[in-house]
């Protein structure tokens, strides 16, 4: 089961959501923020997380996280990114 996490661009809040299936959240819309109920919610790639998963990512998968990282990094004010990074991951 992947677990996704959003951050809203209304209130800047960040959270966890459990999806039954990676096609499930490709092809869903973003789900609501939890803190204000905002629609304007993305992803964050950074904080997938597969339970049950011990291979983890593949090389493309890693390869492919990496480029929207730097995406969201031309995007993304310095001190969010910031904010998004000191959060603990599981990788
Ligand atoms: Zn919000």
């Amino acid at each position: 089961m992947p677990i996704y996490e959003y951050v809203c661009a209304a209130c800047t809040a960040t959270f966890s959501h459990y999806w039954r299936s990676i096609k499930a959240a490709e092809q869903a819309e973003p789900p609501l923020c939890t803190a204000c109920g905002s629609g304007t919610t993305r992803r964050i790639l950074s904080g997938i997380t597969v339970l049950g998963s011990a291979g983890g990512l593949t090389p493309g998968e890693q390869a492919a996280q990496g480029r929207q990282q730097a995406r969201e990094a031309t995007i993304t004010p310095k001190d969010q990114i910031d904010k998004l990074r000191s959060k603990p991951t599981t990788t």
